[in-house]
């Protein structure tokens, strides 16, 4: 049984590795059905109207489509385009002494502005080596799509599509991104550390003692590929791998929070929902996170790592409606804090803004959409910070500060904590951004994505950001896309 492709694969979670599994299966032939516990698709990474605004659920920036990179592969093989606008200048960055940084895409003009803000010494040979290797990560993360290897036949694929350079780069994930800056002599350039610090938080979602120096010289570079803009907010991206499967034969069935799901006797799995009734499945791929498989599906248990509260991170939130009072050079910016975010404890809080030119996120014209994030730490405490008030007036009066957002201009504002995060994902304790990097924990020994075996044949899957290769929406497509590939061959 289960020899073909006729056979229905289900996958739990319609956020960016749930779609990117759904619709990569389903270009492969196979019938795929997703269940989301959400109104609306996408999870992080999807966008919602209220109050006149179209807001983004999380997720604002966008990488992916450069040759190599995950949701490029996605478009060559599922042929799905999605519609975006490259940004000029990807990110701007506000110290604390007032410096503005402008990371430019291109790689001598930000070389050139990386020297200007934090001086000539190391910047150079640093820069050039962290574009190397980040070139290095992205070429062999989707040439690797059976990484991390758990079986022999893994192994062999892992081994055809392996190139030479590839063990003197993976060495790079033995030493800290810290160790990385005191190799070029930028351990004690305290500014630049600072700025360093605050850039790994956004992509590795942790500081430069805890992330290793491969992974870090990727996250460094994010800002030297393509960054995106999509038109009517993040929805518009998710939407588009949605169509591909439902057109071809599939289900996405959104209100359908899912349970508990138990192993059929004769394979397969009985999928048990809140309020719909149950559903059988011969494969069930969970695109939600580790922490939260082991609630609904028992045997999974034994079998993944899970990271505790304490080592998560949730996000304080504002979603803002406002007249803007300038033009903005770039529509993302990091703004380093005076002094942690009260309540939150994060060190920057990061803005992201509505094109200008995207009249559909608002209904009154001349008016722009903010969405403010910062990391939130000890999700699991939550509810021993009720009150969103001072964060909310420390994080306005730095936007003030740095002159992107004048308090008085604000038609409509909310906020979020870790609450809503569980109540819109049902993430557990309502943690986002996956699992941060810790140095401890090396690529090969990540989440991979098979779950134990019933009667020798594996019918549970797992992807997702808590899933190697984890964070951000390139990662969470990445561990959809090899998930995908494992499945087809293990049901070819
Ligand atoms: C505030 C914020 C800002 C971010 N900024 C960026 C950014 O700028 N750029 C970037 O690339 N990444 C960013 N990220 C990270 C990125 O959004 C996520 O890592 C990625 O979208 C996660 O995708 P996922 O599919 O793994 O999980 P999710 O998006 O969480 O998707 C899981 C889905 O499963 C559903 N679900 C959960 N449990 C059940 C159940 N029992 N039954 C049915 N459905 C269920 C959820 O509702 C959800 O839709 C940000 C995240 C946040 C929160």
């Amino acid at each position: 049984m289960f020899s073909n492709k006729k056979k229905q694969i289900s996958i739990i979670g319609s956020g960016m590795a749930g779609l990117a599994a759904g619709a990569l299966l389903t270009s492969k032939g196979y019938t795929v059905r997703i269940f989301e516990q959400n109104y609306l698709l996408g999870g992080c990474s999807s966008s919602y109207w209220r109050k006149g605004f179209v807001f983004e659920a999380g997720a604002t920036t966008l990488v992916g489509f450069d040759t190599n990179q995950p949701l490029a592969f996605l478009s060559k093989e599922t042929g799905i385009e999605i519609p975006r606008l490259t940004l000029e200048l990807p990110m701007q960055v506000h110290l604390l002494d007032g410096t503005t940084i402008s990371r430019y895409q291109d790689s001598g003009e930000w070389l050139a502005e990386a020297e200007r803000c934090f001086g000539m010494k190391g910047q150079a040979a640093f820069w050039r080596f962290c574009k190397k290797v980040s070139d290095f990560v992205w070429r062999t993360s989707t040439a690797q799509r059976f990484f991390p290897p758990e079986k022999p036949a893994d192994l062999l694929e892992a081994l055809k599509a392996v190139k030479w350079d590839q063990p003197l780069y993976a060495s790079l994930s033995l030493m800290s991104t810290m160790q990385l800056l005191n190799w070029f002599g930028l351990d004690t350039n305290k500014s630049f550390v600072a700025f360093v610090n605050q850039q790994l938080i956004i992509t590795a979602q942790n500081t430069a003692n805890e992330v290793n120096a491969l992974f870090g010289a990727a996250a460094l570079c994010y800002t030297n590929y393509e960054n995106n803009y999509v038109m009517g907010g993040l929805i518009n991206l998710v939407q588009p791998y949605c169509d591909y499967i439902t057109q071809r034969g599939g289900e996405v069935l959104l209100r359908h929070a899912i349970e508990k799901i138990e192993d059929r006797v004769e394979g397969g799995h009985i999928i048990h929902t809140k309020k719909q009734g149950t559903f059988e499945t011969d494969v069930v791929v969970f695109a939600i996170p580790a922490n939260n498989v082991v609630e609904i599906y028992e045997p999974a248990k034994p079998h993944l790592q899970l990271m505790e509260g304490e080592q998560l991170a949730s996000a304080f939130q504002m979603g803002i409606g406002f007249k803007p009072h300038r033009n903005y050079e770039s529509l993302h910016h990091q703004v380093h804090l005076e002094g942690p975010l009260v309540g939150v404890g994060a060190k920057s809080i990061f803005l992201s803004l509505s094109h200008a030119s995207d009249t559909s996120r608002t209904d009154e014209p001349g008016l722009m959409v903010a969405s403010v994030s910062a990391h939130f730490h000890n999700p699991h405490l939550a509810s021993q910070h009720p009150d969103k008030q001072p964060a909310i007036d420390q994080a306005l009066a730095a936007l003030q500060k740095a002159d992107l957002l004048l308090p008085e201009n604000i038609k409509y504002l909310h906020c979020s904590f870790a609450k809503e995060w569980e109540q819109w994902t049902a993430r557990k304790w309502g943690f986002v951004g996956g699992y941060p990097q810790f140095m401890q924990i090396k690529p090969w020994q990540m989440n991979g994505h098979r779950l134990p075996a019933v009667k020798g044949k594996t019918t549970a899957y797992i992807c997702g950001d808590t899933t190697y290769p984890g964070q951000g929406i390139p990662g969470a497509a990445l561990s959809g896309i090899i998930a995908a590939e494992k499945i087809a061959a293990d049901w070819k």
